[in-house]
């Protein structure tokens, strides 16, 4: 329903409804989605009009409220399930002419029969980057995050830009330093609302830290011995934080 997801809630947790048919939640629903395959299990979304009451024991809860409760594999399907009700929802009618758009039957698209234009799933691809400097590494503090919380430097790619250099202007926007060995870490589905984060690792170069922008409201070095909170344990910047610790005990 909206944003929010039906979820079980329950002393042992949050779990996403497991149905042979979605008769059993006794709910009006509509426009299913297949989301793909969980274990051996097929997953689906479908939305409900807005003002639905939850059945007993089940409640609507946002995807940020249910992070870090929800299995983690139920996470990532459930986080696929909200971008794509979201994509469909808001493209029921095409952007160019305004004729209503029909869903392409071979793969995740829609195209519009007037003119032929085509919408695929909008992603917006981010980097994220840990920046070391011999035992430290770089955190900042971004106005929006939870008291205290500090993490590793991310934004968005702009139109035109490799992944490189997204990261190294990021870094050098927001904290006014520059970094050199950019390597690719890994990459993980961001669903707030629709990114990709891309991960990398670098080492400092050069430059002092000069925060000018005012999304962020501290940037430090910080060793292992004096880490400040750090993100969920199941987000790419925490793996990032967690693997630059691990290579630094093996030292
Ligand atoms: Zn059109």
């Amino acid at each position: 329903m909206g944003d929010r997801l039906l979820v079980h809630v329950d002393s042992s947790g949050v779990k996403v409804p497991y149905l042979r048919d979605f008769s059993e939640l006794g709910l009006t629903i509509f426009r299913q989605q297949y989301l793909g395959r969980l274990n051996r299990h097929h997953c689906y979304s479908v939305e409900v009009p807005e003002g639905t009451v939850a059945p007993a024991g089940m409640a609507f809860e946002g995807l940020r409220q249910v992070y870090g409760r929800l299995d983690e594999n139920l996470f990532w399907i459930a986080a696929r399930g909200v971008q794509i009700v979201d994509w469909d929802r808001s493209h029921q009618f095409c952007g160019r002419c305004g004729a209503p758009m029909e869903a392409k039957a071979t793969e995740r698209a829609k195209l519009c029969p007037r003119c032929g234009l085509h919408h695929f799933p909008r992603l917006a691809p981010a980097i994220i980057v840990l920046v070391e400097r011999g035992r430290a590494l770089l955190l900042a503090r971004s106005r929006h995050f939870a008291k205290g919380m500090y993490s590793v430097i991310a934004g968005f790619v702009e139109p035109g830009e490799t992944l490189e250099e997204a990261v190294v202007r990021e870094v050098r926007e927001e904290i006014g330093i520059s970094i050199k060995e950019i390597r690719y870490f890994g990459s993980q589905p961001w669903p707030f609302p629709h990114s990709l984060m891309i991960g990398f690792t670098a080492t400092y170069e050069d430059g002092e830290i000069v925060l000018d922008d005012s999304e962020i409201e501290d940037a430090r070095w910080f060793t292992r011995d004096n880490l400040p909170p750090l993100p969920g344990k199941i987000s790419i910047a925490r793996k990032l934080i967690d693997g630059f610790l691990e290579k630094q005990g093996n030292d």
